[in-house]
């Protein structure tokens, strides 16, 4: 276990920093507790985690967008019981400081064991004691098809094939478009580097990001060590939900959670049916997605069905996946709007397809379900939904409808967006 996880519980806590589960965060419906897996959990263990959450909160639990696991609807009492008891489930969590990789273990198409340099880096921050950012974050990105390219880190690892075998191409501050790269180092070495650009974090302030550092500061202390960045092509996005095949010729399986939250009940029925076709560890995914494996073709079949009837999304094309939505209102004490029952109801008038998000409904003008533009962006006002084409929920909206109009509407609002 990487932290205690039963100290007294201090709320509120401070405006920016993570609710880890001793210090969850005070929100709409209770006190929220996250959790950032460090890897995948023991099935029985994950059932365990979901029916102590029930135990202890409302019941519903979430996977967000860069998959920590939340729960929901803790209060004063019930947080410390519900912290002590995951604490004895022993799962491996990351530490102040999440060092994400990537999700699917035994992933033929990886190229580096991403889950041995990700422990490694975890130890390795967590012994320099340093005092970090709360939102500061790594990647470590095998190179495989279920790649990170989508999430934002302070400093960003991907594996990368050369001539001499298996290097990282180390960038900071972004997501994979957006990072400066540094270069190239060997295997070996990265977690040393990684602690040096660390370390240049932490010199310059307590809640310092890479975002705020010259780059010309990290360039200084890992030049030595780092050859010239390759250039790296753009990959399609990468895409959870389905069959993946694993590398002994076995399979997991990827579903998402609707608007990234489902009931305790449903995940541990979906662990349960899993567990009895064999699958033996679940994992949290990015996108607001779960992985469970290993198990054969024929049981992914069986476990898709009842995924479905449980309502996870378990087809890519679903119109679910073309709406995004925070809690909002009455689960976050921000929200103007009931975002996700809107969501719901927009995504029933949208046709499936692949082509990303259509619609991004949000709670209010923070926008945190999805910080960039989207095609139609819904956000509560106190004169109701804002609607904004082609912008974020900061934008000004261009005009104001009724929540109880909005899906009347929504045929006309999303007519620009060609859906
Ligand atoms: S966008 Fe607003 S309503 Fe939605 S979760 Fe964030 S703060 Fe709450």
């Amino acid at each position: 276990m990487s932290a205690p996880l039963n100290a007294p519980v201090t709320t509120p806590m401070v405006r920016g920093a993570c609710p880890r589960l001793s210090a969850p965060m005070q929100t709409g419906d209770g006190l929220l507790a996250r959790l950032v897996p460090a890897g995948p959990m023991a099935i029985d263990a994950f059932a365990a985690l979901c029916a102590a959450a029930r135990r202890h909160d409302n019941g519903v639990m979430e996977i967000s967008a860069r998959d920590s696991l939340q729960v929901r609807g803790l209060d004063p009492i019930s947080a410390p019981l519900f912290a002590t008891e995951v604490e004895a489930l022993d799962l491996d969590i990351c530490g102040s400081v999440p060092v994400i990789s990537s999700p699917l273990p035994d992933d033929p198409s990886a190229s580096i064991d991403v889950h041995g340099l990700a422990a490694e880096l975890r130890e390795a921050i967590a012994a320099s004691q340093l005092i970090l950012a709360p939102k500061l974050s790594v990647i470590v990105d095998g190179g495989g098809h279920l790649h990170l390219d989508a999430l934002m880190a302070d400093i960003r690892l991907r594996a990368v094939s050369t001539a001499d075998g298996p290097r990282l191409l180390v960038s900071v501050a972004g997501d994979a478009n957006s990072a400066t790269p540094l270069g190239i180092v060997v295997l070996d070495e990265a977690t040393h580097l990684v602690m040096r650009l660390i370390s240049v974090i932490a010199a310059h302030s307590t809640d310092a990001r890479a975002s705020h550092i010259d780059i010309d500061a990290f360039r200084s202390v890992a030049a030595e060590r780092l050859a010239p960045p390759i250039e790296s092509n753009p990959r399609a996005p990468a895409e959870t939900i389905g069959l993946r095949r694993l590398k002994d010729g076995a399979c997991a399986i990827g579903v998402a959670l609707e608007f990234g939250q489902a009931h305790a009940n449903d995940l541990m029925a979906l662990a349960g049916i899993a567990a009895v076709n064999g699958a033996t560890w679940v994992a949290t995914a990015p996108d607001r997605t779960l992985l469970l494996g290993p198990i054969d073709e024929m049981t992914g079949f069986v476990l898709a069905t009842a995924a479905d009837n449980l309502g996870f999304v378990v087809d890519a094309r679903d119109a679910r996946r073309r709406v995004v939505a925070c809690p909002g209102a009455p689960s976050c004490a921000s929200g103007l709007i009931a975002a996700r029952a809107l969501a719901a109801e927009i995504a029933a008038a949208l046709p499936a397809s692949q082509d990303g998000i259509a619609v991004h409904v949000s709670g209010c003008t923070k926008g945190c379900a999805h910080p960039t533009a989207a095609p139609l962006t819904i956000v509560g006002t106190d004169q109701g939904c804002g609607i904004i084409h082609e912008g974020t929920a900061h934008a000004r909206p261009e005009l104001h409808v009724e929540a109880g109009d909005l899906v009347a509407e929504i045929d006309k609002l999303r007519e620009p967006v060609n859906a």
